[in-house]
This record gives structure tokens, C-alpha cells and sequence, in this order.
């Protein structure tokens, strides 16, 4: 095989996808909902495209999309932001990847925490820095900071912090976060910290930003998404929040990656992100959703790992009488029940957990009743 594979695997999520087009198995597996776009992204892009620009727009985003993020982080997290802080990016693994080719260098390292989402560590490989990964461990997956500092040397740059955390649906602690900033601050280390499932919480917490941290202004960029926000995946409208003058620099590797984003998406989005009953609405049908199908394993007899936050549950096999390793589970079900998951260990390097899998619950609740009958039976 060609060895450029090596550093860029498939993706398990699209590996799953494609398996159920071409099988009819219900989709658990990659992230997103099945109900048709809101109303409010609709309307507002039908009318944005019959009445505005669709030439670029600004490169670090149409000024409405970059005042309306400011607003919301300083309606929904407390944080003081301009349209200076803000660049919008199309997706948030196309931030992801700006943050990472903006602030790390050849030779760099770069903390990543296991289970880490699929397209950090190939990034900051083929951005030439070094992923050095601290692993996290179930049931609670908490940060350790003996284990963070053991991971540090002095050519750290940078870790990469993922708060909710996919898949687990765990969030940081208050002290897990402030302990997080005073590794950066002590060591000098910037944090990209991909916040992309942040109002998608079940535990009726307000998100907490590590970019609040003390010290951590000038060392955060913080990475959002309206596909998670409006459940609308495929718009790939993301952003990166940071103080203006490093803005200034991750906003250079932007616009040598996709210049812009369609101006349309971005009108749309910023009308809605205005509207706090669009959100609300959406959170409603997720946390009924996420209900049904958590209840439903449990009465199946799957034992679910706690988690807060996210489309997700995880199971935790071993727990569940299942013998089967996760990726052994996640091909069979697949194959034999028609239900997809994802194997944990495929966000996962060297020895790891092997017994966890984690299933979507944004769902209709008939499709998740019909999914869980095929698990119950199949087991
Ligand atoms: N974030 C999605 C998930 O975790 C996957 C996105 C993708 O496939 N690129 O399911």
C-alpha cells in the first residue's frame, strides 16, 4: 500500500456511513440527526440566496456570522468577544486543522488526549509536529496531571483539548479545567480546544470555556461548529474564537486552506444563532432522543458508561457479558443486526481500552426503538 496511507488512515466514520448506504443498516455509528434541516436555517438561506452576494465574502468571514458568534458566547458562556475574536472556518475540522498549521512548527509536539477524535493526530503529522498522547481512562476518562506533565518536554507547543469529549460525553471539571490552564501557562503551551459539542448537554450546566481560564486569553483558540449547534452536519460552518491578535494568525492558515466559506451559509447561520428558541428546541428533541435509547440498553441489558453530553452513549461491552473486542462488535452488529456503531479504539493509538463502542442517539425514537429490537435479539 501506498506508505501517505500510513498518515492519513480512513476515517472510521465514513467507513461506517458508506457500509450503510450500500447495506440499509441503521447508522449509529457517524454523528448526526436524521430530521430535516430547522425552519429558521431554511428560510434564512433561501433568502440569502435569492437577495445577497454569492461572490467571496471576506476571508475571515461576513461581519453579521462574526458578531453573531461574539453575541452568543456572551449570551451562553459569559465571555467578552468582538468580531475580532472571531474567524469562521468551513467546518470545524477545517479550524482544527487552521489552528494546528497556524501554531505548530516541524519537530513540534503536541498533547493529545486518548480518546482523541480521528483527524488530530494525522494533521499535526502531516503539519510535521509530533502527537504525544496522554490516555484518558473509562469509566470517567478524567485528566490526570501527573500523567499531563509526564507527557510534556520542551518541545511541547501545544495540546489539543476536545471538552465535551467525543465519544466518552464527558466534560472537564472545573478544577480538571483550571489545572489544564496551569499546565499551559507554566509551560508556555498553546491549547486548541475543540468545544464543538458545547451546547449539546444534558446536565443543565452552562459550558465552561478553557479560553476563561486565567492566562489562557492569549494562548486559546477555541473551536465551534453551527453543524452541532443546529444539527444541520453537512452546512460546515465552524470557527475559531481567539484573542485578536492571534486570530490575526490562525486566520492566515485559513485563507490557504479554503479561503472562505459559502457567504450564504454563514447569513443563514448568523440569523439563527440569534434565536435562543431554535437551539432550545433542538436541545429539547436531543435530550428525548438521547432517553429513549439510553433506557433502551439499559432494558436490553447493555451496561451504559456515564456521560453528560454529545450524541453519544457509550457501552461498555465487558461490562454488557459481550466478549467480543469493540471492533469485532462494531462489524458484526453491523453485519448481523443492521445496526452501526463505532469501535472506541478507532479514536485510539497503541494499548488502549478495547471494550468500549459508542452508538448515536440523535434519532428519531422509532428508528432508535427499531435499532435497539435488532441489539436485544442479535445479543
Ligand atoms: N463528528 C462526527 C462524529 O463524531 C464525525 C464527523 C466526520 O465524520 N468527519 O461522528
Amino acid at each position: 500500500p501506498n506508505p501517505l496511507y500510513a498518515a492519513m488512515p480512513a476515517t472510521i466514520f465514513e467507513h461506517m456511513s458508506a457500509l450503510c448506504r450500500a447495506t440499509g443498516a441503521i447508522n449509529l455509528g457517524q454523528g448526526f440527526p436524521d430530521d430535516p434541516p430547522h425552519p429558521a436555517l431554511t428560510t434564512a438561506v433561501a433568502r440569502a440566496m435569492t437577495e445577497r452576494s454569492q461572490q467571496y465574502p471576506p476571508s475571515p468571514g461576513v461581519p453579521e456570522l462574526r458578531d453573531a458568534v461574539a453575541a452568543f458566547y456572551g449570551r451562553t458562556q459569559g465571555l467578552a468577544l468582538t468580531r475580532d475574536h472571531v474567524i469562521i472556518t468551513s467546518g470545524a475540522t477545517e479550524a482544527i486543522a487552521a489552528a494546528i498549521l497556524a501554531l505548530t512548527s516541524p519537530g513540534d509536539e503536541v498533547l493529545l488526549f486518548q480518546p482523541a477524535y480521528d483527524a488530530y493526530a494525522p494533521l499535526v503529522r502531516r503539519a510535521g509536529a509530533v502527537p504525544v498522547f496522554v490516555d484518558l481512562h473509562p469509566p470517567h476518562w478524567r485528566y490526570d496531571r501527573a500523567a499531563v506533565e509526564a507527557a510534556i518536554s520542551p518541545r511541547t507547543r501545544a495540546m489539543i483539548v476536545n471538552d465535551p469529549l467525543n465519544p466518552a460525553g464527558t466534560v472537564a471539571s472545573a478544577q480538571e479545567l483550571a489545572m489544564l490552564a496551569d499546565v499551559c501557562t507554566t509551560h508556555g503551551l498553546f491549547a486548541i480546544c475543540d468545544e464543538v459539542w458545547e451546547t449539546v448537554r444534558f446536565d443543565g450546566r452552562r459550558h465552561a470555556s478553557l479560553l476563561a481560564q486565567p492566562g489562557m486569553d492569549a494562548r486559546t483558540v477555541k473551536i465551534g461548529s453551527a453543524g452541532k449547534i443546529f444539527g444541520a452536519t453537512g452546512w460546515k460552518i465552524g470557527w475559531m474564537v481567539a484573542a485578536p491578535q492571534l486570530a490575526q494568525v490562525t486566520t492566515r492558515a485559513h485563507q490557504f486552506l479554503t479561503f472562505t466559506t459559502p457567504p450564504m451559509l454563514q447569513w443563514a447561520v448568523a440569523e439563527a444563532l440569534a434565536d435562543d428558541a431554535v437551539t432550545g428546541e433542538l436541545h429539547a428533541r436531543w435530550a428525548q432522543s438521547r432517553g429513549v435509547l439510553n433506557e433502551g440498553l439499559v432494558q436490553a441489558g447493555f451496561a451504559v458508561l456515564p456521560g453528560v453530553a454529545t450524541w453519544f452513549t457509550c457501552v461498555d461491552l465487558n461490562a454488557s457479558g459481550i466478549a467480543l473486542d469493540d471492533r469485532t462488535f462494531s462489524d458484526r452488529m453491523v453485519a448481523e443486526a443492521g445496526v452501526a456503531s463505532i469501535p472506541v479504539s478507532a479514536l485510539w493509538e497503541g494499548p488502549g481500552p478495547r471494550h468500549v463502542v459508542r452508538l448515536c442517539h440523535c434519532k428519531p425514537p422509532a428508528l432508535l426503538e427499531r435499532a435497539l429490537a435488532a441489539m436485544a435479539d442479535w445479543k
